[in-house]
């Protein structure tokens, strides 16, 4: 079936139309509305950080490639509150760890000794080497806020052999590179020997435990999804008296066709799906913690908020009501050592990942990539590893959430911050017109014929 990844990388008959139809009619659209709320337009990040890899990182310098951060007084006031708090549903409230920890230690005497000391340890675990995803300081002078919908994900001219270093490193060094290839992981599609590059890594892959071919096929979504989107927001008149942004067709042909792109193109868009269905089952999965009477979307207008909040549980309501969910229960579930051992290579892979985030040279690029692959943390819980998280996804730890009582689940103690639950729904929300945007390919190109 499409939601299991057992069998070799093609195994999916993928049931395409039904993710289409779900998705593009039903909950894009609405998510499309929730994005665009104050809640979830303004994400903090430091764009500044340098890279920890490799030092010949050059700003592109390319127009299209600034970020135009906010200025003060454009963020709400109640998101500048309640961003700082590490905590959403304490939204205006300040409170360090420590100050949780004691919170979690007078106040709720209801919770038993031993899930009292499971969400103590949780925290702990946050900032420490548990972790999966590096974050920025957001109260670092450097962090600064971003209004997403002034600054979308589109065609950016960013390109060549900075942009290849950054998707080499990400594949080669993450997605487990078999020593016995020499050559770049990759299919290289300019490579004169495309098609047998191609052949050797598939074959390999194929050879893989259904882990890493899992994880290879998140990351291959992701790179479709960006490569989607600047076909789709392609720069397509510059000249002095105007800027004009819209799909070009051939762009996304040359990334996708199956005969461009040595037979490559069509597997890369069901990494897409492959993804899609990953993080819809991920939101599924949080339905409980959004749904508790204390959680608020908090921006300050009391009804906005409410209104907000409403829009969101009916999202998360419908990602729950899908019928093809993923089934994760494949994963990680041999030998227990083994598992181990695999859990942890896919813990540092996310890790390193995120970390050459901050060696993208373009700002637009780097921002998306950032907030996506924070999410990518998500996904992982979504993917049943079950460590214990970091701040990253702190709140999504789902055997220990699944194991606990119904009330301790909708209990204060399981919280998640407002740039969490940003990225969260803003990078499924990348995934989500991804997947609208094919449909818009699909006409065009039928246009054309
Ligand atoms: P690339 O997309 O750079 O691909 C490099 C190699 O990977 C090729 O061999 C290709 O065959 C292979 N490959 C391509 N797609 C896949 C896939 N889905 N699965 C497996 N292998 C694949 N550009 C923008 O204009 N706007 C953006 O917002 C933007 N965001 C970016 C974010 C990040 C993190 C990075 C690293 C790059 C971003 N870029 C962006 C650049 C963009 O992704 C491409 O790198 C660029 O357009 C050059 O494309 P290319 O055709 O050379 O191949």
């Amino acid at each position: 079936c499409f939601c299991q990844v057992t069998g070799d990388l093609d195994d999916c008959a993928c049931d395409v139309e039904t993710i289409d139809d779900f998705n593009n009619n039903r909950l894009f659209p609405k998510l499309q509305r929730l994005l665009e709320s104050d809640y979830f337009r303004f994400y903090k990040v430091n764009l500044n950080k340098p890279c920890p890899f490799w030092t010949t990182t050059s700003h592109c310098g390319l127009r299209d490639c600034a970020v135009k951060p906010c200025s003060p007084n454009e963020v709400p006031e109640g998101v500048r509150a309640s961003s700082h708090n590490k905590y959403s549903a304490a939204a205006n409230e300040h409170q360090t760890d420590c100050e949780q920890e004691n919170r979690l230690g007078a106040v709720n005497v209801s919770l038993s000794n031993e899930t009292r000391e499971a969400l103590l340890s949780w925290n702990r675990h946050d900032d420490e080497a548990e972790r999966f995803c590096v974050v920025d300081d957001e109260e670092s002078p450097d962090s600064q806020y971003v209004d997403l919908l002034l600054n979308p994900e589109r065609f950016t001219g960013y390109r060549g052999a900075e942009a290849w270093q950054i998707w080499n490193s990400i594949y080669e060094e993450n997605c487990f590179k078999p020593f016995t290839i020499k050559r770049p992981l990759i299919p290289n599609v300019l490579h004169s020997s495309a098609g047998n590059d191609a052949k050797i890594f598939h074959s390999w892959l194929e050879g893989q435990c259904v882990e890493i071919r899992a994880f290879y096929r998140l990351i291959s979504g992701l790179h479709a999804s960006i490569n989607i989107h600047l076909s789709a927001r392609y720069l397509l008149d510059d000249s002095w008296y105007q800027k004009k942004w819209g799909h070009n067709v051939t762009e996304f042909q040359k990334r996708f066709d199956a005969d461009l792109t040595a037979g490559e193109g069509p597997k890369r868009l069901r990494n897409l799906y492959f993804l899609y269905l990953i993080e819809l089952r991920a939101l599924a999965k949080a339905l409980p913690f959004f749904q508790r009477s204390s959680f608020q979307l908090y921006t300050g207008k009391v009804e906005e908020d409410q209104k907000h909040k409403g829009m969101m549980l009916d999202i998360l309501q419908l990602a729950r009501s899908f019928p093809l969910h993923f089934d994760e229960t494949s994963l990680f579930a041999g030998d227990e050592k083994e598992a181990a051992k695999l859990k942890e290579d896919v813990r540092l892979a996310f890790l390193n990942i995120s970390r050459i985030m901050d060696c993208v040279g373009c700002f637009k690029c780097r921002l998306w990539g950032k907030l996506q692959a924070r999410t990518c943390y998500y996904t992982h819980s979504s993917l049943k590893t079950h460590l214990m998280s970091g701040n990253c996804f702190g709140a999504l730890r789902w055997r220990q959430i699944e194991a606990l009582p119904t009330s301790d689940i909708q209990g204060p103690a399981f919280q998640l911050s407002r740039q969490e639950i940003v990225s969260l729904f803003n990078a499924f929300g990348r995934i989500s017109t991804s997947i609208r945007e094919l449909q818009n390919f699909r006409e065009l190109l039928a246009e054309e014929q």
